[in-house]
């Protein structure tokens, strides 16, 4: 591995795959790259990112978060009017990995839509463990923007995980709070402008 010290930076993969999957006019998946599959395997998603399980479900399925539904339904209903792609950044973090990735939303025949996004750019830093997946979890919720991955403090209060983690105290309790999705206030407004640029 060419990346070893916490906080370094390093380029994405040459040449960056594009992760690819396309929604029916039902917002059903109807095709994933094998690409976006390998991706969902790194992330851990284990069995549940077997095509079987992902083909003809839909979309909503893996969007976290009403304020972020909503925000999707409002653009993918626009895409699908005026026939213009929307590009979006956004966040797709591992524990021990800040991803930053662009996501490009096409639409093409028949009123599907394709969803291509790649990794711009990735920075390694100290495994965040409330970011693990399948560890013990308490009661307790916190909140996570589902485009940033930055972590709700108060109200319009968002700092990255590794922040909230000390702000919170959260490596002194015994269980990790559990994260409910949804959109801070910055990518909220950069959404909106993205979207009154592209369909006003
Ligand atoms: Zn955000």
């Amino acid at each position: 591995m060419p990346w070893e010290k916490a906080g370094s930076s390093m380029k994405s993969r040459e040449p960056v795959s594009k992760c690819i999957h396309i929604i029916d006019k039902l917002d059903r998946i109807i095709s994933v790259s094998e690409s976006w599959l390998l991706f969902a395997q790194e992330n851990q998603a284990g069995e549940s990112c077997h095509p079987d399980k992902i083909i003809n479900r839909p979309i909503w399925d893996f969007i976290d978060g009403d304020e972020t539904q909503q925000f999707y339904e409002i653009i993918l209903k626009n895409i699908r009017t005026e026939h213009k792609t929307v590009t979006l950044p956004f966040r797709c973090d591992a524990p021990e990995k800040r991803r930053y990735l662009e996501l490009k939303i096409t639409p093409i025949q028949q009123e599907n839509i394709e969803f291509a996004s790649s990794i711009i750019h990735e920075e390694l830093r100290d495994a965040v463990k409330i970011l693990e997946l399948g560890i013990a979890r308490s009661d307790k919720l916190i909140r996570m923007c589902s485009m940033c991955k930055k972590v709700e403090l108060s109200e319009n209060t968002w700092v990255e995980a590794e922040s909230a983690v000390i702000s919170l105290k959260l490596f002194e309790q015994s269980k990790l709070p559990q994260i409910s999705h949804g959109l801070c206030t910055e990518c909220f407004k950069l959404g909106m402008s993205e979207f009154e640029k592209t369909f006003t």
